[in-house]
């Protein structure tokens, strides 16, 4: 790989643990420890991304060579690098969990290509000094749902981490998938994945709880200074507006979350970028029925934190905690207070206009947020799919009346024979009052149509669309995750020759595990 452009600066310029050591334990005044990944018996790629490898400067040829095979299955390091697994903390369903770490996931290093810096990380490669009681790998099913689930995400233009490659370690991976007392072999993978950096709310927070505040000024001034370049001026202000640019980050991706109905499942705050990027592809889910009280996660399906409809609650008290990490650095609340007090009210603008777009609506008017609520209760009333609703709405004309629209969205319901009574009254009232918003001063139909399919995607990656991927994948088919890959690349576009992946989800797969329920063991 002879365009890649090694430049570690996170090892470079932070502290390592002195301690060579691959044993678990607490890891104190230090960022990260240097560890190699575990040699796979027998590793054989799946997939990679021609994209991301042009992205981070590897070419199509070199995509099937040994080396590329060796390095991101873990089987040799790249020369003149030292891998490493990154120290941090976290809350976890909202309770501190003192030091967590990459457990699972070793930094292979950084590149440099274009001006852009990237960090290579391998996730399922083995055991590192924070897999605490685990065994630092990552099983086949696992591995699918977040190399595919990634890169969709980034097709949908929704901010995330990139998959650069998918391989099979060889290896077997005891799993006890829903924590009932029946484990069994799996097979294991390595995911690379690929991002800015991975920098977590748990990354400061983990300093301030352990009052290494020499090494949590360094850190985010190193945050700062390379991943925030804009930000100027006095120490303390730059610490404020480091902070405000986190919140804003973080606030957009939840609006795309929120826009394209994706649960992320395990919104812990080690599981939160600091580049408002979507990491950690677990227990998440898509939202088929409109449901906002729907969780994938069956860890948390008794107090449903992160549930849908609370993933900007979420947010907002995780970035909470990030204040509180930083708290120590300015030794004032009230400039983060007010930071987090703002973060709702952007929201709650930013949302309507998500969803005013959503609608076909650019502009706004003083009855738009009835017209919002009013279709968010509506949509409870019997399962309707989330995803087909609003790409068909963008089938309605002007010149619709009620029951002509609603035809035009009805392949979204679940159970047809419900939209009867008071909820085909309830549906044929908010068409009615839709489309007298369509008639009073919007853009054509054509146009509008235009706009909607660019913010209402026709195709996500459904929870059984992964669960056949991996079904088939079980049995060494992989042509299953060359086409959803392929499908997902363009999601917005028509593409009719994938048409049966725009459909409600089976009934099979109402109740499957993988497809409407996942734990956070992977
Ligand atoms: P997660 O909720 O998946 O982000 O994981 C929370 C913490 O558990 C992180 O520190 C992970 O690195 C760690 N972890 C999760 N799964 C494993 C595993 N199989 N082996 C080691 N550590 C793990
Ligand atoms: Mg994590």
């Amino acid at each position: 790989m002879k365009n890649l452009r090694i430049n570690n600066r996170f090892t470079a310029e932070l502290p390592a643990d002195p301690e060579m050591t691959n044993e678990i334990r607490q890891v104190k005044n230090t960022l990260f420890s240097y560890v190699n990944p575990t040699k796979p018996s027998n590793p054989k790629l799946i997939h990679a991304s021609e994209d991301v490898a042009g992205m981070v400067g590897i070419s199509k040829e070199e995509i099937q060579s040994e080396d590329f095979l060796n390095v991101f299955s873990g089987k040799e390091v790249l020369p003149d690098t030292q891998p490493y697994a990154m120290c941090y903390a976290g809350h976890q369903f909202g309770n501190w969990a003192g030091q967590l770490g990459d457990g699972r996931a070793i930094n292979l290093t950084e590149v440099e290509n274009k001006n852009q810096f990237y960090t290579l990380q391998l996730k399922g490669a083995g055991k590192t000094p924070y897999s605490r009681t685990a065994d630092g790998l990552a099983v086949l099913r696992s591995s699918i749902r977040e190399y595919l689930c990634a890169e969709a995400m980034y097709h949908l233009g929704v901010p995330t981490t990139r998959s650069l490659s998918l391989i099979l370690s060889g290896d077997q991976v005891l799993r006890d998938i829903l924590y009932n007392g029946n484990p069994a072999y799996e097979k294991g993978a390595v995911v690379c994945r690929v991002a800015p950096s991975f920098i977590r709310f748990g990354s400061f927070e983990m300093l301030t709880a352990r009052n290494e505040l020499r090494n949590l000024k360094q850190f985010v001034e190193y945050t700062i200074k390379h991943y925030f370049p804009e930000i100027q001026g006095e120490p303390k202000e730059q610490y404020l507006q480091f902070f405000q640019k986190v919140a804003d980050a973080t606030r957009k991706m939840i609006v795309d979350w929120q826009r394209v109905g994706f649960v992320h499942g395990v919104m812990n705050t080690d599981n939160m970028s600091v580049h408002g990027i979507t990491i950690d592809y677990g227990p998440y889910g898509w939202l088929e029925d409109y449901d906002p009280n729907w969780t994938p996660n069956t860890t948390d399906s008794q107090n449903r934190r992160y549930q849908f409809g609370n993933q900007p609650q979420v947010a907002q008290w995780n970035l909470y905690q990030l204040a509180n990490a930083l708290y120590p650095l300015l030794n004032e609340a009230e400039p983060l207070e007010k930071i987090l007090e703002a973060f709702m009210n952007d929201f709650k603008s930013d949302y309507k206009n998500m969803f005013l777009s959503k609608l076909g609506l650019f502009t706004s008017t003083e009855t738009d947020d009835q017209l919002i609520e009013d279709l968010e209760t509506t949509l409870q009333l019997t399962e309707t799919d989330m995803t087909i609703f609003f790409r068909n709405l963008s089938l309605i004309e002007k010149s619709d009346f009620a029951p002509e629209a609603i035809e035009k969205i009805k392949h979204a319901f679940y159970k047809n024979e419900e939209v009867n009574g008071e909820i085909l009254e309830s549906w044929t009232k908010w068409f009615s009052d839709y489309l007298e918003r369509l008639k009073a001063k919007t853009l054509s139909d054509e146009e509008r149509s235009v706009k909607m399919n660019l913010v209402n995607p026709k195709y996500v990656l459904r929870n059984y669309m992964a669960q056949l991927a991996i079904d088939a994948a079980d049995k060494e088919d992989y042509s299953l995750i060359d086409e959803l890959y392929t499908v997902l690349q363009k999601p917005y576009d028509d593409q009719p020759e994938y048409e049966k992946w725009f459909a409600k989800r089976p009934d099979w797969a109402r109740t499957k595990v993988g497809c409407s329920m996942l734990s956070c063991s992977s």
